[in-house]
């Protein structure tokens, strides 16, 4: 049976872009509020008391956007800590992070994953939901910090959308020639967006690989991670090429992972809304916190069939929180 050790915490549900996929500016979002946001200290007994004794050990910040909750270096340095900790990452909008990296990495955090979609201002501008002045290029600034600072892996995530992104495939892949980027082209998912899912449809990593290999070649390739990734390089590449592919293939029986909800649930799969527990509530209550390592213990025993419900149902059913609100 595949271990599951993967922890993806979500720190905040909200965010500074409103990306199109994502949290589409016409999307009514129902934040939480503050105090239903658990508190560091309770995050931190969580891991330490609740998911590192059941056997997590390797734990990604995100959101929304990680970078927003305040006090998030403090946190960071709290989780790196963590004598069992083996892997601490974050995955980011990058928009803050040139002026947060070295921090982040001096508290313990060695892996980071940055959004970018595009390599062109304004189409990356139109992505994010951006009227104003561009953000593009700070999201850049953050990257070559980050890179500098020495996060590595250091890998770029793409959400690849025909007719908005699509013409930059080759681009992308070809910035990890020269750098020791790793690219990594997800799959669009039907969450979040609906509306630009049915219009524009979506590109299978299938189809990319191809587009990819036709003009560079491409071998298999390793990088460190956690992820599903199907992971190439371009001959002589400094780089990688990761391919996510939730859409065209399943790999619900090689999860690793469970997803924690910034207000405390606890999600044992991303395409599958039964069986979270609510352990924020658990905690604040008084729940011992015995009992609360048997309620994810029995979840993790759960988890096979759990997996197979999403497998035989598929990857495109109705969801009803975005991937900012689940913590993707
Ligand atoms: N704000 C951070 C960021 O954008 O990197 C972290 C949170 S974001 C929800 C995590 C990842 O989910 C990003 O790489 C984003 O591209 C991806 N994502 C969000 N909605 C998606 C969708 N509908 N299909 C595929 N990937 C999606
Ligand atoms: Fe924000 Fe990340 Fe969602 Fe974009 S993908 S809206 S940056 S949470």
């Amino acid at each position: 049976m595949n271990t599951v050790d993967y922890l993806r915490i979500s720190l905040i549900d909200r965010c500074n872009f409103r990306c199109q996929y994502c949290m589409p500016e016409e999307a009514e979002l129902n934040y939480i509020l503050q105090q239903e946001r658990l508190t560091d200290e309770e995050l931190v007994i969580l891991i330490k008391e609740v998911f590192i004794p059941v056997g997590f050990t390797r734990f990604r910040l995100t959101g929304g956007e990680p970078l927003l909750r305040p006090g998030v270096v403090d946190l960071v340095s709290k989780i790196a800590a963590l004598p069992q900790t083996q892997d601490l990452s974050m995955t980011t909008n990058g928009f803050l992070l040139a002026g947060m990296a070295q921090q982040l990495h001096d508290a313990g955090l060695r892996r980071v994953n940055i959004s970018l979609d595009s390599l062109n201002a304004e189409t990356f501008d139109a992505i994010i939901g951006n009227r104003g002045r561009s953000q593009w290029g700070k999201v850049w600034d953050g990257i070559q910090v980050a890179y500098k600072v020495g996060f590595d892996p250091l890998k770029l995530n793409v959400v690849v959308i025909p007719g908005v992104n699509d013409s930059e495939v080759l681009e992308l892949a070809a910035l990890t020639i020269d750098k020791q980027w790793h690219v990594r082209f997800i799959e669009f998912m039907p969450i979040g967006n609906d509306r630009l899912f049915n219009e524009q449809g979506w590109i299978s990593s299938e189809q990319l690989r191809t587009q990819i290999s036709n003009k560079y070649g491409l071998t298999t390739a390793f990088v460190s991670g956690n992820g599903p990734a199907d992971v190439f390089k371009i001959p002589d590449a400094q780089g990688t090429l990761g391919f996510i592919s939730q859409m065209s293939e399943c790999f619900c029986d090689r999860c690793n992972r469970m997803r924690l909800s910034a207000d405390g649930w606890l999600r044992p799969c991303l395409l599958n809304e039964s069986n979270q527990i609510d352990l924020k509530t658990a905690l604040r209550s008084g729940v011992e916190l015995d009992k609360l390592r048997s309620l994810v213990s029995d979840l993790l025993a759960l988890k096979p069939e759990i997996n197979y419900k999403a497998r035989v149902s598929g990857t495109t059913g109705a969801y009803n929180r975005t991937m900012s609100q689940i913590g993707g």
